[in-house]
């Protein structure tokens, strides 16, 4: 039996080999979660480990070798401990365990402190000792609190997470009301987040987030849990007689809350939402098919350009199948063989000499007959199908090129201009697929022009730099399309390596009509020119937006005036005849 509290055993170097063990054993004791206590029979404390400190405010100093009764044992209790102490000495117990008890303790301050624990006794006589576990009941419970409500809820807002929204909801279905409109979801998706996040750094993305929060908070109405699921995505649900009444006047009350900057670091940030709303219905009554629905309809919200709120309803639900319809025979297209490209001229703006010509996708669908791209080429940026059929069109593009350079007959020269979409700029191959391509087709680089969107430069300013700078490297042209529709400014276009600018149908419209529409026009050009850029105007369909080009001093312009987009075949006359008489 060894003592301790003395350090002293028996055995032949006992006292060295105790001492060790004893420093263990009280190093243990300290790392506990729980404060330990032990007395001998007259109840004078022999063990105080790090716990107890810290639980009832006395160090083990101070009261090592005290009786437990003098600060320990509120003065109600004492003559009850002092019985159990005689009683625990009299008798003759080699080991003993009590039940777990609730234990009223003092603390230093003098206040109590509820601990549960069980004592054991052992040892008889002067070594009989009474010792225990306590642990802080108040404690526990605030740790498991904690952990559950980290389980569920989002580190960053606050907010409940995906888990604790799936609860609710699957508990809001369960409850039995499924009449039809009785529950919606409604889905928030910051417009252009991203930008912010990596323009202003990933902080001022969280405080973005964390005041995004606050104002769906504060918006409240009849909203059952405000989730976010990660990211800038948030979920709303509703559960009441009116769900997707509630749900809308909701979503406009967040939308009008959202259009005050929200101030994070030194910046004021300008951040729009787009929201979607679905509701059950007697054939939507689960929540995975009620959650797509509000994702579509999200992203219906989207593709009108953000800063809105779309409801889930008939009309949309015919237009996802039909999407889900395009998805899937677009699929099958690429293998059989019925996308083409034509070819619109590009031409000198003062002698109408073609230049080059933009490559324009369509398809020719079995029963449709010709699709535009503007019907497909969404589904195919959705669905990520763009980046084997981008690289199609590249392929075909530069090889067409290359056939006609061969060809003495005549036909086009110069560049071809090919369209690239975002998701093919955000395509960790799109480099080695554009090197493979000229490598396969003979084209020189300088022959072929890449057209990127504004908004693609913008999704993600600092990566698109990247790509575009090993494109420039490739020694490629680079064109920046539709310019005037998004959100850049010519400062901004500045950082990255363009060689083109496409100024957008829309302004070439107003030219001659209107004279502020010529103005903007004449900016546009000079800014351009003094960036180094030249410039394309698109849709030119007058002799007068002709002229006026003229005199603005652009350099090349494109449309119908010269040419429809035409197939290849078709565009050897184009080239052969003067243009634009
Ligand atoms: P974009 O690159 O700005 O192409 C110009 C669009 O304007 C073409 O429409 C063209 O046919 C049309 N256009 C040209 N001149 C005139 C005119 O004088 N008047 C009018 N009203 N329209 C004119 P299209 O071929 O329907 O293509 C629409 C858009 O689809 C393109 O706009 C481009 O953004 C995208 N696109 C086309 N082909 C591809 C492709 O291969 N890949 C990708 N990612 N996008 C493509
Ligand atoms: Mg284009
Ligand atoms: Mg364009």
């Amino acid at each position: 039996m060894v003592d301790f509290s003395t350090g002293v055993g028996t055995g032949r170097d006992g006292g060295l080999v105790v001492s060790r063990l004893r420093s263990r054993i009280e190093h243990v004791l300290d790392m506990s979660r729980d404060a330990f206590v032990e007395t001998d029979a007259q109840g004078n404390l022999t063990e105080w480990n790090r716990q107890s400190e810290v639980l009832f405010g006395w160090s083990r100093d101070e009261v090592l070798g005290r009786c437990i009764t003098e600060f320990l044992i509120p003065p109600r209790h004492r003559r009850a401990v002092w019985h159990e102490l005689e009683s625990v000495g009299s008798s003759l117990h080699t080991m003993k365990r009590t039940r777990p008890r609730q234990l009223d303790l003092l603390h230093r301050e003098g206040y109590e402190v509820q601990v549960l624990g069980s004592a054991y006794i052992v040892g008889s006589g002067a070594d009989l000792r009474i010792g225990g576990f306590l642990y802080d009941q108040g404690e526990d419970k605030a740790a498991e609190e904690a952990l559950a409500h980290a389980y569920l809820h989002d580190s960053l807002t606050g907010l409940p997470n995906r888990t604790l929204f799936t609860y609710r909801l699957a508990y809001a279905l369960a409850k039995g009301n499924n009449e039809p409109g009785s529950i919606a979801v409604l889905v928030l998706d910051l417009d252009r987040f991203k930008a912010i996040n990596d323009g202003l750094g990933h902080e001022v993305g969280d405080e973005v987030l964390v005041a995004v929060a606050a104002r769906l908070e504060a918006a409240d109405g009849a909203a059952e849990v405000i989730a976010r699921l990660g990211g800038d995505e948030f979920l709303v649900l509703f559960d009441t007689d009116h769900a997707e009444e509630d749900a809308v006047a909701y979503a406009q009350r967040v939308l009008h809350a959202l259009s005050t900057p929200i101030a994070a670091g030194d910046n004021e940030v300008f951040i729009t939402a787009s929201i979607g709303v679905a509701c059950t219905s007697a054939r939507v009554n689960e929540a995975t098919p009620l959650l797509s629905n509000a994702d579509a309809a999200m992203y219906q919200a989207k593709r009108r350009g953000g800063g809105t709120i779309e409801v889930f309803g008939e009309v949309m639900r015919m237009r996802v199948l039909d999407r889900m319809n395009t998805e899937h025979s677009l699929h099958r297209a690429l293998e059989r063989r019925e996308l083409r490209l034509f070819y619109q001229p590009v031409v000198e703006i003062n002698g109408a000499r073609a230049v080059g010509v933009e490559a324009l996708l369509r398809w020719e669908h079995p029963e449709q007959g010709l699709v535009a791209p503007s019907k497909f080429i969404p589904v195919a940026e959705e669905s990520g199908l763009i980046i084997p059929i981008g690289a199609w069109v590249l392929h075909e593009a530069c090889r067409q090129l290359c056939m006609w350079r061969a060809d003495r007959l005549g036909g086009p020269r110069g560049a071809v201009e090919v369209n690239l979409s975002a998701r093919q700029i955000d395509h960790p191959e799109i480099i080695s697929t554009v090197e493979r391509i000229l490598d396969d087709t003979g084209l020189p680089p300088a022959n072929l022009t890449l057209e990127i969107t504004e908004s693609a430069l913008m999704n993600d300013a600092a990566s698109a730099l990247r790509v575009l700078q090993a494109l420039k490297d490739l020694g490629v042209t680079l064109a920046i399309d539709d310019f005037g529709t998004g959100y850049s400014s010519l400062s901004h276009l500045q950082r990255f390596p363009l060689d083109i600018l496409k100024i957008d149908k829309s302004f070439v419209d107003e030219l001659g009509i209107d004279q502020g529409g010529t103005e903007i026009v004449a900016a546009v050009v000079k800014l351009a020119h003094a960036l180094g850029l030249q410039v394309i105007a698109e849709g030119v369909e007058t002799e007068r937006q002709l002229d006026a080009l003229l005199r603005l001093d652009c350099d090349f312009a494109q449309g119908y005036l010269f040419s429809r987009p035409v197939p290849a075949h078709e565009l050897i006359e184009k080239f052969t005849l003067p243009l634009g008489a």
